[in-house]
This record gives structure tokens, sequence and C-alpha cells, in this order.
């Protein structure tokens, strides 16, 4: 049983930092909202824009509509500029100290000063008939309407008593219609206290300027539409927003559903569980994750497979002559025996004993190896010698075996970081191998090869070959093609007969830098090759 391993996981300050769908909806969430309040923030502005140059245009119109019937000859009105213009001296400094004062109207005043007749004076009645027509197209077009007369004084205002206006001669719209142009201002209207669009336009006969018309609307009014459809397109947004978030959470539950997969796998897997496997659903990074799980799990579960076969053989090695011990020493044990059967019994306590050592040997040597990874010589060694030796070691063995035994290698071969003890292990494994399974007449050869900066050494025989989907097994540990074929045969190479042979080889192999591999075809013989980079 596995123990499960508890990893500290980091600490999460709010609950969405602990699932993704969660980060993924609310980054997703504030990208739309972000997106939204920017749309709705050029959509409003420009909204509201055009609106204002609407209300402008149609401010403009209705002044420039008020001031054509004001200069209409046969409407008399010009007559009554004339009049309030006599009277203007005597006014003059009156109004100077009104305009000084700052007056509090409210709505109420305003009715009251519409309804209200300016008081009876020379130019009283004028301003009267003045008065009736700046409320006349108050009422009909909803603005504000100002007469003035033409250095700015108010004559009649519809919303107020025209002594309460100030001059209006330096407003920026009355300044402009007296030069002959039309631009709006807005601003704050002293007497009503609201933000107010004004527009002025002359009043002429012929080439006198008998005043002009002022005319202002609350940017209340002018921006209620665009305020109304800014709060229209803001709930859009937000059912939009709904919307999204619902498909999202759909969209991401999809998303996430392969890594919580994974998560299950892997605590599965973590428990002990190697047959886990999970499905690959997309081409995506997340089908990447789930085949390289799926691939962890495999290598996981084939090497404790192989280390469970190794235990296996391992024991099954080591119990075999600890039977054979236990076997002879119980005979001896149960009571004298004919000397000769004693001897032979001891002999062979002997034997299984000092096999017993070898195999607890090239086990902990084979594990040292495997552990202590790449480990170069410090400096190359000449391997011709090496191949000799070998040759030589075996040349008698060979021979009792019916066997020929070839050496081909050049005279020069380039130094590599080898060392020769090991060269020669490896070497004598593989020939002894050759020997064990190549039957008489047979050939065997060992050739060396120089390919630029590389060396080659290949051991080929003419024996049996090796069936190819044992091949990738050769080189584990204890593994044996034919278990009965070769059990207890000595050999020269090192853990000989114990399945052991080939695994040391590729240990010492690899540890030198190289590598080593095996072709092999059934009645053909095989060759291993093995490679150095000089
Ligand atoms: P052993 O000591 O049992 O020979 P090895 O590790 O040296 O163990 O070899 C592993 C297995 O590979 C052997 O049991 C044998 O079945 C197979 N083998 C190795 N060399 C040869 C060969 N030259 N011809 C056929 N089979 C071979």
């Amino acid at each position: 049983m596995t123990e499960r391993v508890e990893v500290n996981q980091p600490s999460a300050r709010w609950p969405w930092q602990r699932s993704l769908q969660a980060r993924i909806l609310l980054m997703y969430g504030s990208v739309f909202g972000v997106v939204l309040a920017l749309l709705m923030l050029v959509i409003g502005r420009a909204v509201y824009q055009a609106q204002l140059a609407n209300a402008q245009q149609a401010l403009e119109v209705e002044a420039f509509l008020a001031a054509n019937a004001l200069q209409d000859p046969l409407s008399g009105y010009a007559d009554e500029f004339k009049a309030h213009e006599r009277d203007d001296d005597q006014h003059d400094d009156d109004k100077h100290d009104r305009d000084k004062a700052q007056p509090t109207p409210t709505s109420t005043q305003s009715q009251v000063s519409r309804s209200t007749p300016v008081p009876a004076s020379t130019s009283s009645k004028a301003a009267g008939r003045l008065q009736r027509v700046a409320g006349q197209y108050a009422a009909d077009t909803g603005a504000r309407v100002t007469i003035l007369d033409a250095l700015g004084h108010p004559l009649a205002d519809s919303a107020y008593a025209a002594d309460q206006v100030t001059n209006q001669l330096a407003q920026p719209e009355v300044q402009a219609a007296l030069h002959g142009e039309a631009r709006p201002d807005v601003r704050r209207d002293p007497l009503s206290g609201t933000v107010t669009l004004f527009v002025a336009t002359p009043v002429r006969q012929a080439d006198r300027l008998l005043g002009l018309i002022q005319m202002g609307r609350p940017m209340q009014e002018v921006a209620a539409s665009a305020w109304a459809l800014l709060f229209r397109l803001g709930m859009f947004g937000l059912l939009a927003l709904l919307l999204v978030t619902v498909l999202a959470v759909g969209l991401t539950r999809y998303l996430v559903r392969p890594v919580q997969a994974l998560e299950k796998a892997a605590i599965a897997v973590a428990d002990g569980d190697m047959g886990q496997q999970v499905p690959v659903t997309t081409a995506d990074e997340l089908g990447a994750l789930a085949r390289a799980f799926n691939g962890m799990v495999d290598s996981l579960r084939r090497m404790l497979e192989q280390q469970r076969l190794f235990v296996a053989n391992a024991s099954h090695e080591l119990r075999t002559p600890l039977t054979n011990i236990k076997l002879r020493s119980e005979a001896l044990l149960d009571g004298p025996t004919d000397p000769a059967v004693h001897r032979r019994y001891l002999t062979e306590i002997d034997r299984e004993a000092d096999r017993l050592g070898r195999l607890a040997t090239v086990l902990l040597d084979l594990s040292s190896l495997t552990d202590s990874g790449s480990r170069l010589p410090p400096a190359p060694v000449d391997i011709l010698p090496v191949l000799h030796e070998v040759i030589d070691v075996m040349h008698l063995r060979t021979a009792q075996a019916g066997l020929t035994l070839t050496l081909d290698a050049p005279a020069q071969l380039p130094q590599l970081r080898v060392r020769p003890e090991e060269l020669e292990a490896v070497l004598l494994n593989l020939l002894d191998n050759a020997v064990k399974y190549t039957p008489a007449p047979g050939a065997i050869a060992l050739t060396a090869q120089a390919d630029g900066s590389r060396c080659r050494l290949c051991v080929r025989d003419s024996g049996m070959g090796i069936a190819p989907e044992e091949l990738p097994f050769i080189f584990e540990r204890f593994y044996r093609v034919d278990k009965a074929r070769t059990r207890g045969a000595a050999g020269l190479g090192v853990g000989s007969g114990a399945g052991l042979g080939l695994s040391i080889a590729r240990a010492l192999v690899e540890q030198s830098g190289g590598t080593i591999r095996v072709e092999s075809t059934v009645g053909q013989g095989r060759v291993f090759e093995i490679e150095f980079a000089a």
C-alpha cells in the first residue's frame, strides 16, 4: 500500500483563488466589464455631443424665427424697440444699480414674474408687448426667451421680471451674435442656478440693430435623452454580462473538467492505483498534459513491475543456493554417512556458498553502478591491448566449444576515455554469452571501427539469435530468454547464468558515456554494438 504524500497547499486568501473555474470567470468578467465601460464611455460621449449639437441647432432656429417675427416691419415691434431706446438714457443708471443686485428666484417667482406686468413707465407699455412676445415664444418652444435691446439691456424675459435680469452684452453668445456669428454658450445661469445652453440672434431692420433675442434651455433637458440612452445601454450591457457569465460558467466547466479528471487520477495513482488513465479529449495543452500524465503512469507502472520482478528474481536466485545448502547440511546432520558422500555434500555446500557470495557481490556492484550515474575516467586510453587481451582469454574456451574466434581491428584506434578493466569485463560478458548461445560449429567475431570521433566495437556470433519480442528486455536485471537453458552455467562473465551479465555490461558502458544496443534475427545470430565518443 502506497502512503499518501501530503503536499503543502499554497494559502488562498479569497475563495475564488481555490477554483480555477472561478478565476477564469473573474478574469473573463473583468475584461468584459472594462470593455463594456469603455464602450459606454465612448458611445455616451458621442451621443451626448450629438444631442448637444441638435439642441443648439434647434434653439438657434427658434431664436432666428423669433427674431424674424420681431423685425417684421408690419409687426410694429420695431417702434417698441425704438421707444425703449428713448427711455434708455433715463433708466440706465437705475438698471445699472439693479444689475449689481443678485436676486435669488424660485420657480414660483418665475411663474409670478411671467404673469406680473412690468411696472408702468414710458417704456413699460413697449416692454409689456415684448413681454407677451417673450412669453408666447417660450410657451411655443419650451425655452426661456429674453429680449434685449441693442446694448444688451433686457427688455422682457419669459421667466423673470426684466429688471431681475442683468445686462447680457458681455455674454459670449451675445457678442458672437453682434458680430454676425452663431456661437452658443453653456454656463450656469445665476437666476435659475442651473447649467444652461444659451443662444442669441440679432433683431435687425435694414442695417439697424434693434436688439437681440436670447434663448436658454437647461442642459438637464438637453442631456436627458442622452442619459436615457446611456441608461438603456447600461442595462443592455448588464444583461449581456449576465448572459455571457451563464455561458462562460458552462464553457469553463467544460474547460476545467479534464483538469479535475487529472487531479482525481493523480490522487488515485498516489494511492497506488497504477491502472489509471485519463481520456485525451482535446488536441491542446490540456490534451498534451493528459497524454504526458498517461505516459508517466505507464512508465511508473513499468518501473514498479521491473522492481517487483527484480525483487522476485533476486530472492529466487538467492533461495536456490540456500535450499541446496539447507538440504545438504540437514543430510549431514541426520547422521553418519558414507565419507565420500559426506565430502561431496561439503564440496557442494562450499560451491553454493561461493555462488551466493558472487551473487551478492554482483548485486551490490550493480546497484552502486546504476546509482552513481555517469563517471568518465580522467584520461583517454589505448583500447587495442584490451581487445587482444580478451581474445587471448576466450581463445581456449571457444576452441573447446568448437567455435572460431576472430578479431578484426585497424592498427590505429582513437584513444577512449574508458577504464580498461571495465571494458574488458563488458567484452568478456558479450563473448561469454556468444559462446554459451552459439552451437558448434559456429563463428564469433570481435570487430572495432573508428568513424570520425566515434569508435564502434561489435561482438557478432552465428548462434540462434534472440526473438524480437525478447530484445527490449535482455538488458534488464535477471532477465533470461530461456530460463532453463543456462541456469548454473559457469562462464567467464560477471553474474553469468543469473541474467545479470548484460545489465552489468550496459551499466558499465553508460557510465563511461557510451551506448550499447543489440540487433538480432532468429537463426542468423546477433550483433552487440558498443559505441563510445573518442
Ligand atoms: P545470462 O548470464 O543469463 O546469460 P545475460 O544478462 O548475459 O544473462 O543475458 C540475458 C539473456 O539474453 C540471456 O539469458 C539470453 O537468453 C539472452 N542472450 C544474451 N546473449 C545472447 C546471445 N549471444 N545469443 C542468444 N541469446 C542471448
